[in-house]
């Protein structure tokens, strides 16, 4: 059999060549990075657990009319998604304080946001994704801007639809990053949600508890990753309620 052909590998995931044209197949590994891939970590499990909750999100917002590039999971590890220009930004919308804004600007974490708040990020490993202000974004043509207005109301959208469906499972979605994409539909371009949905890209914190349910635990060296993932995939009935992170099956020859 011809081996498909890779067409990028990032940290978490790797993209082949899709089935059908204007495809690609995403396949979620079990690497853990953070810090800029300063600390790393292979967490078994984590790549089919993303999988399925990416799924999940991307299902749910196709359902309310948010256009994302997931088109159907493959197998426990892989997805066929359409195949985007990448925005190089990372989009990243806050309802409560957290991570590098609550650092930044020496507020505590867990405190309420007046409004949710959009910033952007560039991607960019070697430089740490810094943030970069609107203008920079139109100057240098990383996006114009009516391309940011509707990554704006894209990302709105996405947080109304996330943040309620975490909250009828006892979870607050402190903040998440998504990224965008740029398709053309004959003459037409729109920018649609790409990458992924999971809690390696979300906040996530139970609501009673304040337990951290997302790759902070990883971060933050706080317990098990997989088994934060699980919680999160059991309580939204992605997941049996049973499970726990099934280890990679053993081959025998
Ligand atoms: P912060 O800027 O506070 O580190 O991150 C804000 C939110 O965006 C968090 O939910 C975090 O997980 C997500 N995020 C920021 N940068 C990245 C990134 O490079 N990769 C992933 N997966 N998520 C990110």
């Amino acid at each position: 059999m011809a081996r498909r052909k890779k067409i990028y590998e990032g940290k978490a995931k790797i993209l082949y060549e899709g089935t059908e044209p204007g495809t690609l197949v995403q396949y979620f590994k079990d690497d853990a990075t953070a810090f800029n891939a300063e600390k790393k970590a292979v967490i078994e499990g984590k790549g089919v657990l993303n999988n399925r909750l990416s799924e999940f999100f991307m299902t749910g917002l196709t359902n309310i009319g948010v256009p994302n590039h997931f088109i159907r999971r493959l197998n426990m590890r892989e997805q066929l998604v359409r195949q985007v220009e990448i925005i190089p930004l990372e989009v990243i919308v806050r309802n409560f304080a957290a991570g590098s804004m609550a650092k930044r600007l020496g507020i505590e974490e867990g405190e309420r946001l007046p409004r949710p708040i959009i910033e952007f990020s560039l991607k960019d490993d070697k430089l740490g994704d810094p943030l970069v202000p609107e203008e920079y974004i139109i100057a240098f043509g990383w996006a114009a801007q009516q391309d940011l207005d509707d990554i704006v109301s894209l990302a709105l959208r996405v947080n109304d639809f996330l943040s309620g469906v975490m909250y009828g499972v006892g979870i607050r979605l402190v903040d998440f990053k998504i990224e965008v994409g740029r398709v053309w539909d004959g003459d037409f371009q729109r920018l649609i949600v790409a990458d992924e949905i999971s809690p390696d890209s979300c906040r996530l914190w139970d609501r009673e508890s304040g337990q951290k349910l997302d790759k902070d635990v990883f971060r933050r060296d706080l317990g098990d990753l997989a088994d934060a993932y699980t919680e999160v995939a059991r309580r939204l009935g992605v997941m049996p309620s049973n499970a726990t992170h099934m280890p990679k099956p053993t081959l025998i020859n």
